[in-house]
Protein backbone atom coordinates (compact mmCIF):
# COMPACT_ATOMS: atom_id res chain seq x y z
CA UNK A 1 0.00 0.00 0.00
CA UNK A 2 3.21 2.03 -0.29
CA UNK A 3 1.57 5.83 -2.08
CA UNK A 4 -1.63 5.43 -0.86
CA UNK A 5 -1.69 7.60 2.58
CA UNK A 6 -3.95 8.90 4.44
CA UNK A 7 -6.95 9.36 2.44
CA UNK A 8 -8.12 12.89 1.40
CA UNK A 9 -11.73 12.61 3.43
CA UNK A 10 -9.63 12.09 6.24
CA UNK A 11 -7.15 14.19 5.77
CA UNK A 12 -9.38 17.15 4.48
CA UNK A 13 -12.19 16.90 7.51
CA UNK A 14 -9.35 16.83 10.30
CA UNK A 15 -8.66 20.10 8.38
CA UNK A 16 -12.43 21.21 8.99
CA UNK A 17 -11.84 19.99 12.60
CA UNK A 18 -8.43 21.66 13.33
CA UNK A 19 -10.11 25.13 11.81
CA UNK A 20 -14.03 24.82 12.59
CA UNK A 21 -14.32 25.40 8.77
CA UNK A 22 -17.66 24.43 7.05
CA UNK A 23 -16.91 21.23 5.71
CA UNK A 24 -18.12 20.60 1.90
CA UNK A 25 -15.23 18.09 1.49
CA UNK A 26 -16.12 14.67 2.61
CA UNK A 27 -19.48 13.81 1.64
CA UNK A 28 -21.77 13.03 4.53
CA UNK A 29 -25.14 14.75 5.38
CA UNK A 30 -25.34 17.26 8.52
CA UNK A 31 -29.11 15.97 9.71
CA UNK A 32 -30.42 12.13 10.28
CA UNK A 33 -32.66 10.42 7.70
CA UNK A 34 -36.02 8.91 7.96
CA UNK A 35 -36.96 8.39 11.74
CA UNK A 36 -38.19 4.82 11.23
CA UNK A 37 -34.97 3.80 10.11
CA UNK A 38 -33.33 5.10 13.17
CA UNK A 39 -35.78 3.46 15.54
CA UNK A 40 -35.77 -0.14 13.49
CA UNK A 41 -31.77 -0.14 14.59
CA UNK A 42 -32.62 1.13 17.90
CA UNK A 43 -35.40 -1.60 18.23
CA UNK A 44 -32.68 -4.25 17.67
CA UNK A 45 -30.41 -3.70 19.91
CA UNK A 46 -32.83 -2.89 22.34
CA UNK A 47 -34.28 -6.65 21.37
CA UNK A 48 -31.14 -8.27 21.86
CA UNK A 49 -29.86 -8.78 17.70
CA UNK A 50 -26.24 -7.92 19.35
CA UNK A 51 -24.59 -10.88 18.00
CA UNK A 52 -22.68 -12.05 14.98
CA UNK A 53 -25.49 -12.11 12.06
CA UNK A 54 -25.29 -14.69 9.60
CA UNK A 55 -22.48 -14.29 6.89
CA UNK A 56 -24.74 -13.02 3.52
CA UNK A 57 -26.66 -10.75 5.80
CA UNK A 58 -29.81 -11.07 7.64
CA UNK A 59 -32.58 -12.62 5.57
CA UNK A 60 -34.95 -9.33 6.52
CA UNK A 61 -32.38 -7.45 4.87
CA UNK A 62 -31.42 -9.56 2.10
CA UNK A 63 -35.40 -9.88 1.06
CA UNK A 64 -35.95 -6.30 1.42
CA UNK A 65 -32.66 -5.95 -0.91
CA UNK A 66 -34.30 -8.25 -3.43
CA UNK A 67 -37.53 -6.41 -3.49
CA UNK A 68 -36.12 -2.83 -3.72
CA UNK A 69 -34.53 -3.98 -6.78
CA UNK A 70 -37.43 -6.03 -8.05
CA UNK A 71 -39.44 -2.60 -7.46
CA UNK A 72 -37.49 0.12 -8.44
CA UNK A 73 -35.71 -1.76 -11.73
CA UNK A 74 -37.35 -4.81 -12.16
CA UNK A 75 -34.60 -7.01 -11.40
CA UNK A 76 -35.56 -10.32 -9.90
CA UNK A 77 -32.87 -11.87 -7.49
CA UNK A 78 -32.79 -14.60 -5.04
CA UNK A 79 -32.03 -13.16 -1.85
CA UNK A 80 -30.75 -16.32 -0.21
CA UNK A 81 -27.55 -16.88 -3.35
CA UNK A 82 -27.50 -13.33 -5.21
CA UNK A 83 -28.15 -10.82 -2.44
CA UNK A 84 -24.48 -10.23 0.16
CA UNK A 85 -24.35 -7.69 2.74
CA UNK A 86 -21.40 -5.58 3.05
CA UNK A 87 -19.51 -3.15 5.61
CA UNK A 88 -20.55 -0.23 3.12
CA UNK A 89 -20.12 -0.07 -0.56
CA UNK A 90 -16.39 0.06 0.38
CA UNK A 91 -16.43 -3.76 1.21
CA UNK A 92 -18.30 -4.31 -2.00
CA UNK A 93 -16.06 -3.49 -3.51
CA UNK A 94 -12.95 -4.43 -1.89
CA UNK A 95 -14.54 -7.99 -1.63
CA UNK A 96 -15.62 -7.56 -5.56
CA UNK A 97 -12.03 -6.84 -6.91
CA UNK A 98 -10.22 -9.23 -4.75
CA UNK A 99 -12.42 -12.25 -5.75
CA UNK A 100 -12.49 -11.60 -9.12
CA UNK A 101 -9.37 -9.97 -10.31
CA UNK A 102 -6.07 -12.22 -10.10
CA UNK A 103 -2.46 -10.50 -10.50
CA UNK A 104 -1.71 -8.87 -13.53
CA UNK A 105 -5.44 -8.49 -14.50
CA UNK A 106 -6.48 -4.85 -15.76
CA UNK A 107 -9.53 -3.23 -14.59
CA UNK A 108 -10.89 -0.37 -16.41
CA UNK A 109 -12.62 2.61 -14.43
CA UNK A 110 -14.22 6.18 -15.21
CA UNK A 111 -11.67 8.89 -13.86
CA UNK A 112 -11.84 10.67 -11.85
CA UNK A 113 -12.54 7.16 -9.97
CA UNK A 114 -13.61 7.36 -5.75
CA UNK A 115 -10.18 7.01 -4.17
CA UNK A 116 -10.93 3.23 -2.59
CA UNK A 117 -11.25 2.00 -6.44
CA UNK A 118 -7.29 2.73 -7.16
CA UNK A 119 -6.45 1.30 -3.26
CA UNK A 120 -8.53 -2.23 -3.48
CA UNK A 121 -7.35 -3.20 -7.53
CA UNK A 122 -4.10 -2.82 -5.80
CA UNK A 123 -4.78 -4.87 -2.97
CA UNK A 124 -5.85 -7.51 -5.58
CA UNK A 125 -2.41 -7.17 -7.57
CA UNK A 126 -4.66 -6.05 -10.18
CA UNK A 127 -4.30 -2.80 -12.42
CA UNK A 128 -6.07 0.19 -12.78
CA UNK A 129 -6.55 1.06 -16.59
CA UNK A 130 -8.30 4.72 -16.48
CA UNK A 131 -10.42 6.14 -18.84
CA UNK A 132 -10.64 9.87 -18.47
CA UNK A 133 -14.69 11.70 -18.13
CA UNK A 134 -13.71 15.24 -19.54
CA UNK A 135 -14.98 18.29 -17.81
CA UNK A 136 -17.41 20.01 -17.86
CA UNK A 137 -19.95 17.45 -19.13
CA UNK A 138 -17.82 14.06 -18.16
CA UNK A 139 -19.82 11.49 -20.43
CA UNK A 140 -18.41 8.08 -21.28
CA UNK A 141 -16.03 8.40 -24.49
CA UNK A 142 -16.69 5.11 -25.70
CA UNK A 143 -14.17 4.94 -28.08
CA UNK A 144 -11.61 5.60 -25.33
CA UNK A 145 -13.28 3.22 -23.66
CA UNK A 146 -12.93 0.62 -26.30
CA UNK A 147 -9.22 1.45 -27.05
CA UNK A 148 -8.24 0.89 -23.23
CA UNK A 149 -9.52 -3.00 -23.73
CA UNK A 150 -6.81 -5.56 -23.99
CA UNK A 151 -6.39 -9.74 -23.35
CA UNK A 152 -5.78 -8.50 -19.71
CA UNK A 153 -8.49 -6.78 -19.31
CA UNK A 154 -11.05 -8.08 -16.20
CA UNK A 155 -13.30 -6.13 -15.87
CA UNK A 156 -15.04 -3.05 -16.03
CA UNK A 157 -15.57 -1.00 -12.88
CA UNK A 158 -18.60 1.89 -13.12
CA UNK A 159 -19.88 4.31 -11.35
CA UNK A 160 -23.40 5.78 -11.86
CA UNK A 161 -24.29 8.23 -10.32
CA UNK A 162 -20.94 9.35 -10.30
CA UNK A 163 -18.62 10.33 -7.77
CA UNK A 164 -16.99 12.91 -8.09
CA UNK A 165 -17.96 14.72 -11.01
CA UNK A 166 -22.01 14.85 -10.37
CA UNK A 167 -22.48 13.20 -13.94
CA UNK A 168 -25.16 10.55 -14.29
CA UNK A 169 -24.62 7.72 -16.74
CA UNK A 170 -27.43 8.11 -19.71
CA UNK A 171 -28.85 5.17 -21.39
CA UNK A 172 -26.77 5.88 -24.54
CA UNK A 173 -23.14 5.80 -23.25
CA UNK A 174 -24.59 2.28 -20.81
CA UNK A 175 -25.52 0.50 -23.79
CA UNK A 176 -22.28 1.29 -25.37
CA UNK A 177 -20.51 -0.13 -21.99
CA UNK A 178 -22.52 -3.09 -22.03
CA UNK A 179 -21.89 -3.59 -26.19
CA UNK A 180 -17.91 -3.55 -24.67
CA UNK A 181 -18.46 -5.98 -22.12
CA UNK A 182 -20.57 -8.32 -23.80
CA UNK A 183 -18.16 -7.87 -26.67
CA UNK A 184 -15.08 -8.80 -24.93
CA UNK A 185 -16.04 -10.81 -22.90
CA UNK A 186 -15.17 -8.78 -19.53
CA UNK A 187 -17.43 -8.68 -15.91
CA UNK A 188 -18.78 -5.50 -14.85
CA UNK A 189 -18.88 -4.17 -11.28
CA UNK A 190 -20.89 -1.42 -10.91
CA UNK A 191 -21.10 1.18 -7.88
CA UNK A 192 -24.86 2.45 -7.68
CA UNK A 193 -24.63 3.95 -4.01
CA UNK A 194 -26.19 7.22 -5.42
CA UNK A 195 -28.85 5.16 -7.40
CA UNK A 196 -31.27 7.82 -5.46
CA UNK A 197 -29.73 10.68 -5.39
CA UNK A 198 -30.50 11.79 -9.33
CA UNK A 199 -32.06 15.51 -9.94
CA UNK A 200 -34.05 17.13 -12.42
CA UNK A 201 -35.15 14.73 -15.65
CA UNK A 202 -32.03 12.75 -14.92
CA UNK A 203 -32.87 8.49 -14.29
CA UNK A 204 -30.45 6.15 -12.53
CA UNK A 205 -30.14 3.07 -15.43
CA UNK A 206 -28.69 -0.14 -13.49
CA UNK A 207 -26.20 -1.17 -16.09
CA UNK A 208 -27.30 -5.09 -15.45
CA UNK A 209 -31.06 -4.14 -16.80
CA UNK A 210 -29.59 -4.19 -19.93
CA UNK A 211 -29.51 -7.27 -22.37
CA UNK A 212 -26.52 -9.98 -21.90
CA UNK A 213 -25.51 -7.91 -18.52
CA UNK A 214 -27.44 -9.28 -15.54
CA UNK A 215 -25.04 -12.43 -16.19
CA UNK A 216 -21.67 -10.56 -15.81
CA UNK A 217 -22.46 -7.70 -13.26
CA UNK A 218 -21.97 -7.18 -9.52
CA UNK A 219 -24.31 -4.52 -8.40
CA UNK A 220 -23.17 -2.56 -5.18
CA UNK A 221 -25.45 0.28 -3.06
CA UNK A 222 -25.27 1.72 0.56
CA UNK A 223 -27.76 2.60 3.24
CA UNK A 224 -25.04 5.13 3.76
CA UNK A 225 -26.27 7.56 1.08
CA UNK A 226 -30.14 6.75 0.44
CA UNK A 227 -31.21 7.04 3.67
CA UNK A 228 -28.26 9.48 5.30
CA UNK A 229 -26.08 6.74 7.76
CA UNK A 230 -22.92 7.33 6.52
CA UNK A 231 -21.65 5.84 9.59
CA UNK A 232 -23.95 2.90 10.05
CA UNK A 233 -21.46 0.83 7.04
CA UNK A 234 -24.02 -1.27 5.69
CA UNK A 235 -23.92 -1.87 1.89
CA UNK A 236 -24.58 -4.58 -0.34
CA UNK A 237 -23.69 -6.25 -3.51
CA UNK A 238 -26.20 -8.65 -5.97
CA UNK A 239 -25.99 -10.78 -8.88
CA UNK A 240 -24.97 -13.85 -10.14
CA UNK A 241 -24.79 -16.36 -7.53
CA UNK A 242 -21.34 -17.61 -8.53
CA UNK A 243 -19.74 -14.04 -8.68
CA UNK A 244 -22.06 -13.54 -5.50
CA UNK A 245 -20.80 -16.34 -3.55
CA UNK A 246 -16.79 -15.66 -5.07
CA UNK A 247 -17.48 -11.99 -3.16
CA UNK A 248 -19.06 -13.84 0.13
CA UNK A 249 -15.84 -16.08 0.27
CA UNK A 250 -13.66 -12.78 0.12
CA UNK A 251 -16.22 -10.90 2.66
CA UNK A 252 -16.03 -13.92 5.30
CA UNK A 253 -12.26 -12.92 5.88
CA UNK A 254 -12.12 -9.07 5.82
CA UNK A 255 -15.17 -8.42 8.15
CA UNK A 256 -16.97 -11.62 8.25
CA UNK A 257 -19.88 -10.04 9.09
CA UNK A 258 -20.84 -6.49 10.00
CA UNK A 259 -23.42 -4.37 11.83
CA UNK A 260 -26.04 -6.54 12.85
CA UNK A 261 -28.24 -4.24 14.11
CA UNK A 262 -28.34 -1.37 11.52
CA UNK A 263 -29.11 -4.02 9.04
CA UNK A 264 -32.35 -4.06 10.45
CA UNK A 265 -32.68 -0.43 10.34
CA UNK A 266 -31.26 0.02 6.79
CA UNK A 267 -34.46 -2.92 5.63
CA UNK A 268 -36.84 -1.02 7.31
CA UNK A 269 -35.68 1.80 5.25
CA UNK A 270 -35.70 -0.47 1.74
CA UNK A 271 -39.69 -0.61 3.06
CA UNK A 272 -40.50 2.37 2.82
CA UNK A 273 -42.73 4.11 0.07
CA UNK A 274 -40.95 5.14 -2.62
CA UNK A 275 -42.40 8.63 -2.35
CA UNK A 276 -40.74 8.85 1.11
CA UNK A 277 -36.99 8.49 -0.79
CA UNK A 278 -38.16 10.73 -3.35
CA UNK A 279 -38.86 13.56 -0.88
CA UNK A 280 -35.00 13.03 0.65
CA UNK A 281 -33.78 13.99 -3.29
CA UNK A 282 -36.26 16.64 -3.72
CA UNK A 283 -34.65 18.25 -0.33
CA UNK A 284 -30.86 17.65 -1.63
CA UNK A 285 -31.70 19.13 -4.80
CA UNK A 286 -32.64 22.27 -3.40
CA UNK A 287 -29.29 22.49 -1.33
CA UNK A 288 -27.59 21.78 -5.14
CA UNK A 289 -29.35 24.54 -6.37
CA UNK A 290 -28.10 26.97 -3.37
CA UNK A 291 -24.43 25.83 -3.98
CA UNK A 292 -25.06 25.50 -8.23
CA UNK A 293 -26.28 29.30 -7.75
CA UNK A 294 -23.70 30.73 -5.07
CA UNK A 295 -20.45 29.21 -7.02
CA UNK A 296 -21.93 30.61 -10.47
CA UNK A 297 -22.26 34.14 -8.64
CA UNK A 298 -18.65 33.52 -8.20
CA UNK A 299 -17.89 33.65 -12.19
CA UNK A 300 -17.16 29.48 -11.61
CA UNK A 301 -17.41 27.22 -14.68
CA UNK A 302 -19.25 24.11 -13.10
CA UNK A 303 -20.03 20.54 -14.07
CA UNK A 304 -23.65 19.61 -14.31
CA UNK A 305 -24.43 18.03 -11.26
CA UNK A 306 -26.92 15.70 -12.24
CA UNK A 307 -26.97 13.84 -9.10
CA UNK A 308 -24.82 12.45 -6.02
CA UNK A 309 -23.45 14.74 -3.48
CA UNK A 310 -21.28 17.02 -5.27
CA UNK A 311 -20.96 19.48 -8.15
CA UNK A 312 -17.27 20.31 -9.38
CA UNK A 313 -16.10 23.60 -10.49
CA UNK A 314 -12.99 25.10 -11.78
CA UNK A 315 -11.68 27.28 -9.57
CA UNK A 316 -9.34 28.59 -12.22
CA UNK A 317 -10.90 31.72 -12.40
CA UNK A 318 -10.11 32.33 -8.43
CA UNK A 319 -6.62 32.65 -9.66
CA UNK A 320 -5.89 29.15 -7.85
CA UNK A 321 -3.30 27.10 -10.38
CA UNK A 322 -3.73 23.96 -8.41
CA UNK A 323 -6.19 22.67 -6.14
CA UNK A 324 -4.64 20.68 -3.69
CA UNK A 325 -2.63 23.78 -2.69
CA UNK A 326 -5.94 25.93 -2.78
CA UNK A 327 -8.08 23.36 -1.09
CA UNK A 328 -5.54 23.20 2.26
CA UNK A 329 -5.52 26.22 2.42
CA UNK A 330 -9.10 27.48 1.92
CA UNK A 331 -9.93 26.94 5.08
CA UNK A 332 -7.80 29.53 6.61
CA UNK A 333 -8.26 32.19 3.74
CA UNK A 334 -12.35 31.79 3.97
CA UNK A 335 -13.44 28.84 6.51
CA UNK A 336 -15.24 26.41 3.92
CA UNK A 337 -13.26 22.98 3.04
CA UNK A 338 -13.51 21.36 -0.05
CA UNK A 339 -11.67 18.32 -2.41
CA UNK A 340 -9.58 18.61 -5.11
CA UNK A 341 -10.66 16.84 -7.80
CA UNK A 342 -6.66 15.96 -8.64
CA UNK A 343 -6.48 12.99 -5.92
CA UNK A 344 -8.74 11.16 -8.12
CA UNK A 345 -6.59 10.81 -11.39
CA UNK A 346 -3.33 8.61 -12.06
CA UNK A 347 -2.12 11.55 -14.01
CA UNK A 348 -3.85 14.92 -13.29
CA UNK A 349 -2.73 17.03 -16.01
CA UNK A 350 -5.51 19.49 -17.51
CA UNK A 351 -7.67 18.65 -13.86
CA UNK A 352 -5.30 20.36 -12.05
CA UNK A 353 -7.86 23.75 -10.96
CA UNK A 354 -11.20 21.45 -10.78
CA UNK A 355 -12.76 21.12 -7.31
CA UNK A 356 -15.49 19.02 -5.56
CA UNK A 357 -17.89 21.10 -3.19
CA UNK A 358 -20.67 18.65 -1.42
CA UNK A 359 -23.99 20.48 -1.11
CA UNK A 360 -25.49 17.41 1.39
CA UNK A 361 -25.69 20.21 4.73
CA UNK A 362 -28.62 21.55 5.66
CA UNK A 363 -29.42 24.94 3.63
CA UNK A 364 -28.16 27.19 6.39
CA UNK A 365 -25.08 26.03 6.24
CA UNK A 366 -24.83 26.08 2.31
CA UNK A 367 -25.82 29.10 2.20
CA UNK A 368 -22.81 30.00 5.12
CA UNK A 369 -20.42 28.66 2.96
CA UNK A 370 -21.41 30.41 -0.08
CA UNK A 371 -21.56 34.13 1.70
CA UNK A 372 -18.13 33.38 3.06
CA UNK A 373 -16.45 32.35 -0.77
CA UNK A 374 -17.91 35.59 -2.13
CA UNK A 375 -16.65 37.62 1.02
CA UNK A 376 -13.18 36.38 0.12
N1 LIG B 1 -18.63 4.44 -3.79
C1 LIG B 1 -18.81 5.75 -3.95
C2 LIG B 1 -18.88 6.30 -5.33
C3 LIG B 1 -18.91 6.58 -2.83
O1 LIG B 1 -19.06 7.89 -2.99
C4 LIG B 1 -18.84 6.02 -1.54
C5 LIG B 1 -18.95 6.81 -0.35
N2 LIG B 1 -19.11 7.69 0.03
C6 LIG B 1 -18.65 4.65 -1.43
C7 LIG B 1 -18.55 3.89 -2.57
C8 LIG B 1 -18.54 3.98 -0.10
O2 LIG B 1 -19.76 3.79 0.49
P1 LIG B 1 -19.87 3.27 1.99
O3 LIG B 1 -19.77 4.46 2.87
O4 LIG B 1 -21.20 2.61 2.03
O5 LIG B 1 -18.75 2.32 2.21
N1 LIG C 1 -17.72 8.79 -0.22
C1 LIG C 1 -17.54 9.95 0.57
C2 LIG C 1 -17.07 11.06 -0.34
O1 LIG C 1 -16.82 10.85 -1.50
C3 LIG C 1 -16.51 9.76 1.64
C4 LIG C 1 -16.33 8.41 2.20
C5 LIG C 1 -15.00 8.26 2.85
O2 LIG C 1 -14.55 9.15 3.57
N2 LIG C 1 -14.35 7.17 2.62
O3 LIG C 1 -16.94 12.15 0.12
Amino acid sequence: MQGFGTTIFAEMSALATRTGAINLGQGFPDTDGPPEVLAAAQAAIAEGHNQYPPGRGIAELRTAIAEHQRQWYGIELDPDTEVLVTAGATEAIAASLLALCEPGDEVIALEPTYDSYAASIALAGARLVPVRLHFPEHRVDLDAVRAAVTDRTRLLLLNSPHNPTGHVLGEDELRGLAAIAVEHDLLVVSDEVYEHLVFDEHRHIPIATLPGMAERTLTISSGGKTFSTTGWKIGWLSGPAELVTAATTTKQFLTFVNGGPFQYGIAAGLALPPERIHALTVQLQAQRDLLVDGLSRLGLTLAPSEGTYFVTADVAALGATDSYEFCRTLPERCGVVAIPSRVFHVDPTGVETLVRFAFCKRPEVVAEAVSRLQRW
